[in-house]
């Protein structure tokens, strides 16, 4: 992600036309696809719902997701959640293979993929996989990217969306030891091993919940190409949230809604990003997601005063919403600006060992990693009620 800039802006499609010249047939022609056109509009018109209808579908969504409570667990509950949570089944089988270079459209990038696919299809709560490829043009000519996405139902009609990327910068290696070579330890390998582990720890639960068939469900997205190629510009950046976000807008949900789509049944975004260092401060950058941003709150004081945290030392150690340090540019951003709810969990300030060879396993804090995952499994299993 940038460290500097705003809000990207949302693109403006110019749809303007330019008039052709008259001749006899030209004009024949033009009276036929006049015919034409009249006939296809008024045929839409007839067979569509009045925008009114559709607006009050996409507000059925919003009222949900407004009135959406999660539930508040007593300490036992807290407890077992906890304990699910395996910090060294994280480290040894989620995130070891994700530490080495994983640039878009490389093996590097197939392999780790194919991790990620593996282990979430060895779960028992049964996700549905799949790898959303497209083509880009970059600085360094076309590449192909691809998302890796996981659905628990994917007919659902609302869904709660963790994500991290899975891309790693293209730095030049250690020119002393060719070997050492960028790894993204928190940028953002951990992150995503964070994710399955979370899916790992809480896979009973969400069999239950698919089971259940309840209205909110869980997908959890791995996006390619969150790393600029050269510079972080607008279009040198965040390849596959600006494509997901795009796809999703326009892909109608449930399956052959004329009323609603993928995009509107996304309750919350949360996505993770930078973590793994030693004392990360995350603070709250959406008002519109506060209450949210509370929970966290309350499961890290929660889990604290239950002794399930350590190297904690305080009961407010990570989450904070007292102050702000200005905006981040990260794969939120097409999601924000067409009206997502977002929960950016990232450190403020970025670690001293951001886009560096540094970003590396022997800098990361693994007390720390096992405590933001605790956090966020009860955040995850109150939300979702598991
Ligand atoms: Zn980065």
């Amino acid at each position: 992600m940038s460290r500097a800039g705003r809000r990207a802006n949302a693109l403006h499609v110019n749809n303007g036309h330019a008039l052709a010249g008259c001749g006899p047939l030209r004009v024949l022609l033009l009276c036929l696809c006049g015919a034409l056109s009249l006939a296809v509009v008024l045929a839409l018109y007839l067979s569509a719902e009045p925008s009114s209808s559709l607006q009050q579908h996409a507000a059925h969504l919003i009222r949900d997701r407004n009135a959406h409570k999660p539930n508040k667990y007593s300490v036992a509950q807290i407890k077992k959640f906890a304990a699910q949570v395996d910090g060294h089944r994280l480290w040894e089988t989620h995130l070891r293979p994700l530490l080495n270079e994983r640039v878009p459209g490389t093996a590097g990038s197939q392999t780790i993929r194919q991790h990620i696919l593996s282990q979430l299809g060895s779960l028992s709560a049964g996700w549905t996989l799949e790898e959303n490829s497209f083509v880009s043009s970059t600085p360094k000519g076309k590449v192909t990217f691809t998302n890796v996405l996981a659905v628990l139902d994917p007919s659902a009609s609302r869904r709660l969306l963790l994500a991290c990327h899975h891309d790693s910068k293209i730095l030049p290696a250690d020119p002393k030891n060719p070997k050492r070579v960028f790894v993204g330890a928190s940028d953002s390998a951990i992150p995503c091993a964070m994710i399955l582990e979370l899916a790992t720890a809480l896979d009973t639960q969400l069999e239950a919940l698919k089971r259940q068939r309840s209205a909110v469900t869980l997908q959890l997205v791995f996006f390619d190409g969150e790393e600029a190629f050269e510079e972080w510009t607008e279009t040198d950046s965040l390849y596959g949230s600006r494509h997901l976000a795009e796809l999703m807008a326009r892909t109608p949900h449930p399956s052959g809604s004329t009323k609603t789509t993928l995009l509107q049944a996304v309750d919350l975004l949360v996505l993770l990003d930078l973590l793994g260092g030693p004392e990360p401060l995350i603070v709250n950058h959406f008002d519109n997601t506060a209450r949210w941003f509370d929970r966290l709150i309350a499961a890290e004081r929660r889990l604290h005063k239950q002794g399930l945290l350590t190297s904690h030392p305080s009961e407010q150690s990570y989450f904070r919403k007292d102050f702000y340090l200005g905006p981040v540019q990260d794969d939120h951003i097409p999601f924000l600006n067409r009206g997502v709810p977002v929960l950016h969990l990232i450190p403020t300030p970025f670690p001293v060992f951001w886009h560096t060879l540094d970003d590396a396993e022997e800098r990361m804090h693994r007390p720390t990693v096992e405590n933001l995952t605790r956090i966020l499994a009860i955040f995850v299993a109150e939300y979702l009620g598991l």
